[in-house]
């Protein structure tokens, strides 16, 4: 869904609950266990909807670094 995107307070809140770290538990390069990379800046990470059909609102926000996020989006 290209036209899904989260405002900036809506980012800004999701860098903040989760401290800035990768969300991911699932994907193959750190099975089992959460990535936890940091992104100081809410700016630099990545952002998807854990229900894409649900608004693009803070607790439908799923915050992933770029290489869990490349991940996320190949096995779409
Ligand atoms: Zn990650
Ligand atoms: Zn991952």
């Amino acid at each position: 869904m290209p036209d899904y995107f989260f405002p900036d307070y809506v980012k800004q809140a999701a860098h903040r609950r989760v401290d800035g770290r990768c969300e991911c538990t699932t994907c193959g390069s750190h099975a089992g266990k959460r990535c936890d990379t940091l992104y100081w800046s809410y700016h630099d990470a990545y952002y998807v909807p854990i229900n894409p059909k649900e608004p693009p609102e803070m607790h439908n926000c799923k915050l992933l670094c770029k290489r869990c996020w490349r991940q996320a989006e190949a096995s779409k």
